[in-house]
């Protein structure tokens, strides 16, 4: 039985898949009709020429921009698109006007890779201290540290990639526009997750997780307004026109998040969430991470004393032979909160209740060191 009322129409928008996915942090699986958006396109562009296929999805690719702004909060002629979220970020980093030395603030569930690309260009780097041994943002603290001093942004993951906790984002926005200092906002696990309009002044994410649109378009937007600089048009310069066939796939896969509603499938999967946590608390030694009730479907499991990451590496690829697809998430995802890794858990709506008691079986049997 499905965990969700939307699961029965996810799951036929599907093919059945040959494993129990529960892997959509790190990519979602997509519908036929996204899959046909995206093989359709190709054709087109062998029958026609690859531009004039270009012109003829004209209006299809502006009402998937379109669809996936109101998605973020943003205008479409805001939207840029890449191939990820990390080249994403990096091609906005390369044109936003920030001093040499610059300083971003960021919370303790930030991506490794993130930090890499501030490490990199110099940045200095301080972590924003947290309200609670979970990790969300400690607002309070914040809104008192920027009376005495302001980064040049914050950078903020809606959600981590190896913690299911969700940043109040708004909320953080609302206090840092108050002191005058932009957002930058990492939605790559939260777009088609959670709600995603937060009032920042740049995000950016990718297509192929909770969305479950293709591997290969990643997006970023900058508010016209944003008081982070960043020069739009010239990160539009120098691109040609990228994946048309994988835009359009995203586009198909946010019209179906569209058609379900977005609101009851956030709802839907913050349930999923608490449904998995509540069924795998007190599972042979492995600890849920997070709060039971936080209101995201990334559900994280802490591995028994004694397991290092090989141990939690080789606990996973038992999961996939068991036919449970989950993924071993090494500390480096995020470095500032773990020391240790961690099992991560991503069901999407066609998770059942038969699919937790089968991983709380495996699990059970494997709270020792083999
Ligand atoms: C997956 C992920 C990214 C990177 O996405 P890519 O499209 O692979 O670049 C960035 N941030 C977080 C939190 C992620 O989970």
């Amino acid at each position: 039985m499905f965990l969700s009322e939307l699961g029965s129409a996810w799951h036929d928008a599907r093919i059945e898949p040959e494993i129990t996915h529960l892997d959509s942090a790190s990519a979602g699986r997509s519908s036929n009709a996204v899959i046909e958006a995206i093989t359709g396109h190709l054709w087109e562009e062998s029958r026609h020429g690859s531009y004039v296929a270009m012109d003829a999805a004209e209006q299809m690719l502006e009402r998937g921009s379109r669809e996936l702004a109101a998605l973020i909060g943003h205008h479409s002629d805001e939207l840029v698109y890449r191939d990820t979220a990390r080249a994403a970020l990096r091609a906005m980093l390369g044109v936003a006007n920030l001093p040499v030395a610059s300083t971003v603030w960021v919370a303790k569930n930030e991506f490794g890779p993130n930090l890499v690309e501030f490490e990199r260009r110099g940045f200095s780097v301080h972590t924003l201290p947290a309200a609670s041994v979970y990790g969300h943002v400690d607002t309070d603290a914040l809104e008192n540290m920027l009376q005495f001093e302001q980064p040049d942004f914050i950078h903020v993951c809606h959600i981590g990639s190896a913690s299911g906790i969700v940043q109040p984002v708004a909320e953080i926005v609302e206090i840092a526009h108050a002191a005058d200092v932009p957002v930058v906002v990492d939605m790559a696990q939260a777009v088609g997750h959670v709600p995603t309009i937060t009032g920042a002044d740049i995000v950016y994410g990718t297509s192929r997780k909770w969305l479950t649109g293709p591997r290969g378009v990643g997006f970023v937007a900058i508010r016209a307004d944003s008081r982070l600089r960043v020069e739009i048009t010239d990160m539009e310069a120098g691109t040609t026109a990228g994946f048309i066939a994988g835009r359009l796939g995203l586009g198909a896969a946010v019209g179906e998040l569209i058609g379900l509603g977005p609101q009851a499938v956030f709802d839907e999967l913050a349930a999923i969430g608490r449904a998995t946590r509540e069924r795998l608390t007190g599972i042979g030694s492995w600890e849920v991470v997070e709060p039971v009730d936080e209101p995201s479907a990334l559900v994280t499991l802490a591995p028994p004393p004694g397991f290092e990451a090989a141990d939690v590496i080789a606990a996973a690829n038992h999961l996939r032979d068991a036919g449970l697809l989950v993924t071993p998430a090494l500390p480096e995802r995020t470095p500032l909160m773990l020391d240790n890794a961690v099992l991560r858990l991503s069901p999407h709506l066609d998770a059942k209740r038969e699919d937790l008691d089968r991983l709380a079986s495996e699990l059970r049997t494997m709270g020792y060191r083999s």
